[in-house]
């Protein structure tokens, strides 16, 4: 049997569910196909590898998807300000959230928590449907609709198909969409650790040659970290004792919380930049890491992505008649095009500026930040624009 949909989303991740939250509230026909059923949650369990800083402008899109409240439930830790030096110099800079009247500067929550909150919302939604384990085995795009056919068997038929499922998105493929790729030569290790001091809910970023290093504060004095660094170098830090890693990571951080008491189970992730061109075409759209990925070094990937799915949500609810034409899609993509571009273009720009050891650029960096840090005005202009206020 064909089920009639509005939307088919692609991909039940952060995005993706986040995007179906938004329709299936406001009364629209989604389905919702995700790939792998994400673990359950429980207070109990250690803290998971994956974590976003979630932006004030995520958290306000989340709370409108009816998500916010089961994140909280489960666990999101607010931090209150963010510390960022230069480890070949004295520049350094300080946000704190007092200082601009907000209680925080955003929040550090796992993955996970993410996905399965909105998952839960979705549960409630009339008009939503979550195909789980399951995937897209074929689609059909005519002048009508998009025909997709599950690994399951199942047929869906819907005016539009949206794909947010990830980097190697499957939709961008079988649309023949281009994509623009930079290999950076990094990868991004991450763990959750513990530190001798007390993390004084702040977020610590110390730039180096190699790449930053950015320790993320959560509950109990546990910190999860993502380190930049050149992919072998990345491979090696895999490979340490526990001890050694400890011992590097902690030195790494120039000791600003002290040692580094215990680690968890480590990854790495290879990291590259990624545009595709273009975002849409007739009954197809991307959004999130499956339209654009960037350097994590300030952690706005998702927040990025989420803001793909609250433009998308809109223009697909204020549109007149066909949802998956290009009139409506389009109006999407220039909404969005601008703000990812240029907000990969930056993390670019400081990725080069901050890995670069000549010392022309070692004083310009330092010099920036010290005098950035004295500028308030300038410098909570920057802050308010990574919160998204
Ligand atoms: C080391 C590191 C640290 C980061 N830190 C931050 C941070 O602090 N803040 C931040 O904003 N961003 C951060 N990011 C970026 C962030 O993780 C991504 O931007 C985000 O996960 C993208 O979400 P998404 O939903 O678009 O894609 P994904 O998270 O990749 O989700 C895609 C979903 O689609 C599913 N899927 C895949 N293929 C199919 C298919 N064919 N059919 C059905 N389902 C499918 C997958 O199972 C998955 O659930 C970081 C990235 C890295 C690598």
């Amino acid at each position: 049997m064909q089920v009639q949909y509005d939307v088919i989303i692609a991909g039940g991740g952060m995005v993706g569910a986040t995007l179906a939250c938004l329709l299936g509230q406001s009364g629209k026909r989604v389905a919702v196909l995700e790939a792998h059923q994400p673990a359950l949650f429980s207070p109990d369990d250690p803290y998971d590898l994956r974590v976003s800083a979630i932006s004030r402008a995520s958290q306000r899109a989340l709370l409108a998807a009816g998500a916010w409240e089961g994140i909280v439930a489960r666990r999101a830790f607010p931090y209150e300000a963010m510390q960022v030096w230069d480890a070949t110099g004295t520049g350094e800079i300080r946000f704190d959230a007092a200082d601009l009247g907000e209680p925080d500067l955003g929040h550090i929550v796992e993955n996970r928590v993410i996905q399965l909150a909105l998952l839960d919302t979705l549960q409630a939604l009339d008009g939503v449907d979550v195909f789980c384990p399951d995937k897209l085995a074929e689609v059909l795009v005519d002048a009508q609709q998009v025909t997709a056919t599950l690994h399951s068997g199942e047929v869906l038929q819907a005016k539009l198909l949206v794909g947010a499922d990830g980097a190697q998105s499957k939709v961008r493929q079988l649309a023949g969409i281009g994509m623009e790729t930079q290999d950076y030569g990094q990868k991004g290790l991450v763990c959750v650790v513990q530190t001798e001091l007390a993390h004084q809910f702040t977020a610590w970023q110390r730039f180096m040659p190699g790449g930053p290093l950015a320790f993320l504060p959560l509950a109990d004095g546990f910190c999860s970290i993502v380190w930049t660094l050149p992919a072998d170098r990345a491979d090696a830090m895999l490979r340490l004792s526990d001890g050694d890693f400890c011992r590097e990571l902690a030195q790494a951080l120039d000791f600003r919380l002290g040692d580094v008491t215990a680690v968890g189970e480590r990854a790495a992730f290879s990291l590259r930049g990624r545009h595709a061109e273009p975002y849409i075409q007739e009954r197809v759209a991307l959004a999130g890491d499956a339209a654009h990925t960037i350097h994590p070094l300030a952690g706005q990937g998702v927040n990025l992505g989420i803001k793909d799915a609250v433009e998308l949500a809109q223009q697909i609810c204020q549109a007149q008649g066909d949802v998956g034409s290009v009139k409506v899609l389009r109006a999407y993509e220039r909404a969005r095009r601008g703000d990812n571009v240029l907000t990969q273009k930056a993390m670019e720009g400081f990725r080069l500026l901050f890995g670069n050891t000549l010392t022309p650029w070692k004083i310009l960096r330092n010099s920036g930040l010290s005098i950035v840090n004295q500028m308030s005005f300038l410098k909570y202009e920057i802050a308010k624009r990574a919160m998204g206020i």
